[in-house]
C-alpha cells in the first residue's frame, strides 16, 4: 500500500512492505551510486550515445513499525518536504492498531 506518492503535492514516496515501511529515494538519505542496467547501456549504444556506467540517486529509508514511519514523516515535515495529507492520518491509524 502506498502512503504518499511523488507528484505535484508530494516530494516523498512512502510504501508499506512485507517487513514494514520504505521511503523510496528518500530526500533525507545520502546520494548513492548505482550501476547502469545493461539493457539501458544496450539502448544507448544502439542510438550511438555515450552513457555513464553508473548513476546517482538517493537511497531508501526503511522503518519497521508504523510509529517509526510516522516519526519519519514528521522529520520530512520539519525539513519542509511535502507529502500526501492522508499519509499522516493513515499512519496514525496504523500506530493505534500497533498499540492494541
Ligand atoms: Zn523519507
Amino acid at each position: 500500500m502506498s502512503y504518499s506518492r511523488k507528484g505535484k503535492d508530494s516530494d516523498i514516496y512512502l510504501i508499506g512492505t512485507e517487513d514494514g515501511f520504505e521511503c523510496l529515494g528518500c530526500p533525507l538519505m545520502e546520494m548513492e551510486t548505482y550501476p547502469t542496467a545493461d539493457f539501458v547501456k544496450g539502448l544507448s549504444r544502439d542510438r550511438g550515445e555515450e552513457i555513464p556506467y553508473t548513476f546517482q540517486m538517493r537511497g531508501s529509508a526503511y522503518m519497521k513499525t508504523a510509529k517509526e514511519a510516522l516519526q519519519h514523516l514528521q522529520t520530512h515535515n520539519y525539513h519542509g518536504h511535502r507529502f500526501n495529507a492522508y499519509a499522516l492520518e493513515r499512519l496514525r491509524g496504523d500506530v493505534r492498531r500497533e498499540n492494541e
